[in-house]
């Protein structure tokens, strides 16, 4: 395979070489954080006065983990490290779980993570002669315009379609020739649900491409995308906090997501402990952020669950790679004492190929008990009024689910494109047993 690469010389650079990059940007964000509120202080009770006081990047660790609450806790302005006036946008989290928490930049942020989203794009082997039809939420949301700014570095024809609205997206695609797309898997998947319903032939669409992030998928939805669509398609991981899409994302070898390492510094810890996990075991990562001035964040806690590869990366890039985010350490289910996470649920019911494109799990309370049902879509070639084919094909669902969750749930059988679908993230958890106090 040949390999293209945005920034060769930084992709490819030497892990010292990185290294020291690294440390230099370092000390620099270190400078832009003693000029915010928040960091002046907490840098100071653990003697960081000056960007001086950072000798190794090991001195990172001298630093305490900034979390969500934290950010919370600084709204609105707590984080800023430039005067207001300089700053020339905000973006905010989508609020999956609760209160947003806002992002500023200034024109060199907006563009450093521009170049950023360009070396994701182009990593993938677009170039500018590709058609990229972005069907993601614009907004506050970063999906939507991180994507946009870096096809458009990349010299893509940008279609912005937002979300939603699968009759006008393939019209989009028909009418402009569209050859990338851009969404959440879960739309992806409805996409090919909607397509057969539409009667929308394949052949009339020149898609090669789709990039997939912003909500936890398996690799076997990855394959189901890929078989159902005949598209290629890449994992996009990102987080508003860390400025959005295009802080990890996966090259043509399409194993593990490269995280720019000249962007970012990434650890892995036990979301219990908060040691360092040991080399290629999962844990939660954190993040500090090296191309952003406006609102510096330092060892940031991101939740979400990963591991780093340790064999190098056929493509030649030395920046480390992520394996596929699992979910977030807050997803984490306890069904009558046991511990799921929804991800360990997909992986079983999208492997198997009765089972359609869309599915939800429902928590409840059963008197003094859990109850766990698993709601998934039949594949439409699946007839619903055979009950025989369908009693089996639940027993299976159930049979399987124990063996890898340890509980027995309940399973439900709907028909194709008849469970609800989002037009963000994906709510693949309704949870409606009383929360403690
Ligand atoms: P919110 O935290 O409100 O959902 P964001 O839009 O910042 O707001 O979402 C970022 C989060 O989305 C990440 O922290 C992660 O949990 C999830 N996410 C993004 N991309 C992926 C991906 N490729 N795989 C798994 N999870 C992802
Ligand atoms: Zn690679």
């Amino acid at each position: 395979m040949t390999y293209q690469y945005w920034d060769p010389q930084i992709e490819k650079m030497q892990r010292g070489d990185l290294e020291a990059l690294q440390l230099q940007k370092l000390k620099t964000e270190i400078g832009y954080s003693l000029r915010t509120p928040f960091y002046k202080e907490r840098l100071s009770k653990c003697g960081i006065n000056s960007p001086d006081d950072i000798k190794t990047l090991n001195d990172l660790n001298r630093i305490p983990f900034t979390t969500k609450s934290d950010l919370r806790d600084g709204f609105p302005y707590g984080f800023l490290s430039i005067p207001k006036d300089d700053v020339i946008r905000l973006h905010s989290s989508s609020g999956t779980t609760g209160t947003p928490t806002v992002i500023y930049f200034n024109r060199d942020d907006i563009k450093n993570w521009a170049s950023f989203m360009a070396r994701c794009i182009y990593g993938t082997g677009c170039t500018k002669n590709d058609v990229f039809q972005n069907m993601i939420t614009y907004g506050l949301f970063t999906g939507g315009l991180g994507f946009h700014q870096g096809g458009e570095e990349v010299g893509m024809l940008v279609i912005p379609a937002g979300a939603g609205n699968t009759a006008r997206q393939f019209k989009m695609m028909q009418d402009y020739g569209t050859t990338v797309l851009h969404a959440t898997p879960s739309f992806l998947l409805h996409l090919e649900t909607k397509m057969k319903e539409a009667g929308v032939e394949r052949e009339s669409l020149s898609i090669k491409k789709a990039f997939g992030g912003a909500e936890p998928y398996s690799e076997d939805t990855r394959k189901r995308i890929e078989t159902l669509l005949k598209v290629d398609v890449y994992n996009s991981y990102g987080l508003s906090e860390m400025n959005g899409p295009g802080v990890a994302f996966e090259c043509q070898c399409k194993d593990g997501l490269h995280i720019w390492e000249d962007g970012y510094i990434a650890e892995i810890v036990n979301p219990d402990t908060l040691e360092p996990v040991k080399e290629g075991e999962s844990g939660e990562l954190v993040l500090t952020i090296l191309c952003r001035e406006t609102t510096p964040l330092l060892r940031y806690r991101t939740r979400d669950l990963t591991s780093f590869y340790t064999e190098p990366c056929a493509c030649g890039r030395t920046h480390r790679k992520l394996r596929r985010i699992t979910g977030r350490s807050d997803d984490m289910l306890i069904i009558n004492g046991v511990n799921v996470f929804p991800s360990q649920i997909e992986e079983v019911i999208m492997a198997m190929k009765e089972v359609g494109n869309n599915y939800l799990i429902v928590v409840e309370k059963d008197g003094a008990l859990d109850r766990l049902t698993v709601k998934t879509e039949v594949n439409a070639n699946t007839f619903m009024d055979d009950s025989r084919l369908l009693n089996a094909l639940k027993d299976k669902i159930k049979e399987m689910l124990k063996v890898s969750i340890s509980i027995n749930p309940k399973v439900e059988l709907h028909e194709s494109g008849s469970l609800p679908i989002s037009e963000g993230k994906a709510v693949r958890v309704k949870d409606t047993r009383p929360k403690d106090i």
